[in-house]
């Protein structure tokens, strides 16, 4: 997979030489392209933002060192496969989610435009639009000073989900948000040896060898833990997903089941 980013902080985006994205670099797995928007500016300041038409505080990012960089940096796509996405990160877009990382991992190019200030003028998500596939992308329900830290939080959620990037192909089938059998559900608790710590004893089950105890264990451990943080996520949970003893655990949980097979708060839980 090709990335490129473009920033006027490319020193920002250091650690994508460190851990799984640097080792997927050093591999040739990932071609990663770090650009400094600041290189298509053509006055004596690199002066990349200007004051926003319609008034109103900060400073806008203007469109042409943009549009040259972007021109640029995709004057290489092509019809079909060879076309970038546009990844544009920004606190208005839709969130980021597993599901966007794994059709972003599926791509074969993937260009990234961090903003600063106010964000970038629109014509230029509007001209890019017209040519490639443009996804404008929250991290989440706050705001930051700058696109570059999501990038990393893209990158090295896409990254993670690449072919041969991971040791252990399998690692990430159970994680929190993995399609599959637990979807919907977060990861319940992990651990490792010793079994005692500080007296604190690793759960019995997970000692026992016995496949299907530990697989019931887990998926009650992802329910525990998506009912105290997510509820949400149980509220959406498809009711075809759910077996008799995830229905038991969600009832002693102080779940109801609706005429749908749904599951939500009863009165007293959500009280509490
Ligand atoms: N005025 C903008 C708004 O309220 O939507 C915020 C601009 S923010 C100070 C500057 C840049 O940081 C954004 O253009 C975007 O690139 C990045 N950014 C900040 N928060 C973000 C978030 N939650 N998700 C993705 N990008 C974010």
């Amino acid at each position: 997979m090709r990335i490129d980013v473009i920033t006027i902080f490319p020193e920002y985006l250091e650690p994508l030489n460190v851990s799984l994205v640097g080792k997927a670099r050093a591999r040739g797995q990932l071609d990663v392209r770090v650009h400094n928007l600041r290189d298509w500016t053509h006055d004596r300041h690199n002066t990349v933002d200007d004051s926003p038409f319609g008034g109103g505080p900060g400073m806008v990012m203007k469109p042409e060192p943009w549009g040259e960089a972007l021109d640029a940096v995709t004057a290489e796509a092509e019809e079909g496969e060879r076309r970038p996405v546009l990844v544009v990160p920004t606190p208005s877009g839709l969130p980021f989610t597993q599901e966007l990382a794994v059709e972003l991992s599926e791509r074969p190019w993937l260009v990234f435009t961090p903003a600063r200030y106010e964000g970038i003028d629109r014509r230029v998500i509007e001209e890019y639009g017209d040519r490639f596939d443009v996804r404008e992308v929250s991290i989440g329900d706050y705001v930051l000073a700058g696109g570059e830290a999501p990038v990393l939080v893209i990158v090295e959620a896409v990254a993670r989900l690449l072919p041969g990037v991971l040791g252990n192909a399998e690692s990430h089938r159970d994680d929190s948000f993995a399609p599959g059998a637990m979807a919907d559900l977060l990861e319940g608790p992990v651990y490792t040896k010793p079994p005692v710590w500080r007296e604190r004893e690793v759960p019995e089950v997970l000692l026992s060898g016995h496949h299907g105890k530990v697989a019931r264990f887990r998926r009650d451990e992802a329910f525990r833990r998506t009912t105290a943080n997510r509820p949400d996520l149980i509220e959406r949970c498809d009711p075809a997903a759910l077996d008799k003893a995830d229905r038991a655990l969600l009832a002693e949980l102080g779940w109801e089941e609706l005429p749908d097979g749904r599951f939500g708060r009863s009165a007293s839980a959500v009280e509490e």
